[in-house]
């Protein structure tokens, strides 16, 4: 429960994802907590392979924990058995990076949408049709698409196409999967408006997840930054842009374009690679690349602490 007495609809504990690769293991995901309140969006950013699309597959169950727990409105997911974890699925629901390979290319629009609600058996061959309609209508679809198939849209009208389909179903919650990376800049504003606005009519919750932080600020109330697996800061977001305390999520922002008459900003350019998730370095994740490290860093993990006002960050040098 929140300080205003609301409690999360979704709480991550200590949640790990580690794949055997060969002889070794990749820490995809190593012992992250965090909640999301009910109609909030939270962000999940960081650099390619940090493991937060991991993150948010396995919170939906599309793939399996190691350890850790999520729990909705009550209950563990992870320990749902199967015929309980399809009818979560109604609630809890992804829209994927690139809607040409997450969509059916020989289904028509009106069958991809209507998938859903024919897999999990709700109405009859007509009703369906006139969810299907209202669906399309909803995430701003003409009717003249629904027998068309995917090669005959664009890429903007191909991830309204995934929009409405993650909505058949009437969830609560949606993992919001790099959902306009793979989109023009002129259609990312139009689909993350549609986002928005679903979010305000529908009552919507959303774990948004992108390596992009300008993207990511656009709809974020709360903003965790990962890092190798780790969250390293997690904030409310105006509080991450204005008063940034980790290092690395320092340097993610100093890459962010500003405004030219607005006050300038150091770019921070991270020397060395980001180290292999299958064997990440000891201590602090980041102290291969950190300009400011101290002997302490490679030696002691630093914990995700509250730097005050619900700002949390997982740095020495931000405990002093
Ligand atoms: Fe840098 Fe040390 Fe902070 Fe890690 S703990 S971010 S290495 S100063």
């Amino acid at each position: 429960m929140n300080s205003d007495g609301i409690r999360p609809l979704l709480e991550v504990r200590d949640l790990v994802k580690h794949f055997k690769v060969g002889a070794g293991t990749v820490h995809a995901v190593d012992g992250v907590s965090f909640s999301i309140m009910e109609g909030e969006t939270l962000g999940l950013v960081g650099e390619s392979g940090c493991g937060k699309s991991t993150t948010g597959r396995v919170l939906i169950r599309l793939t399996d924990a190691t350890s850790g727990s999520v729990t909705y409105q009550g209950q563990d997911i992870l320990a749902l058995n199967k015929p309980k974890m399809t009818a979560m699925r109604r609630e809890m629901q992804i829209i994927f990076q690139d809607p040409f390979s997450s969509i059916d290319p020989r289904k028509t629009v009106g069958d991809t949408i209507g998938k859903p609600l024919y897999i999990h058996h709700i109405g009859t061959k007509r009703e369906r049709e006139e969810r299907i309609d209202h669906l399309m209508e909803l995430v701003g679809l003409s009717s003249r698409l629904y027998n068309k198939y995917p090669h005959e849209l664009d890429g903007g009208r191909r991830q309204r196409v995934g929009i409405a389909r993650a909505l058949a179903l009437s969830p609560r919650f949606i993992v919001c999967d790099e959902p306009v990376s793979a989109l023009d800049v002129s259609i990312q504003a139009q689909i993350l408006n549609l986002l928005e606005e679903l979010q305000d009519t529908m009552g919507l919750t959303y774990l948004f997840v992108s390596h992009d932080l300008s993207v990511i600020k656009h709809l974020s109330n709360r903003i965790a930054v990962m890092y190798l697996g780790k969250i390293v800061e997690l904030s409310p977001s105006l509080d991450l842009f204005k008063n940034t305390l980790h290092p690395y999520a320092q340097a993610l922002l100093s890459a962010v374009p500003v405004a030219k008459l607005r006050r300038t900003r150091e770019r921070i350019i991270l020397t060395g690679g980001v180290p292999s998730p299958i064997n990440p370095p000891s201590g602090c994740r980041f102290h291969t690349r950190c300009r400011h490290k101290t002997p302490i860093c490679s030696e002691q993990e630093p914990r995700l602490l509250d730097a005050g006002n619900n700002h949390f960050v997982a740095c020495h040098l931000a405990h002093r």
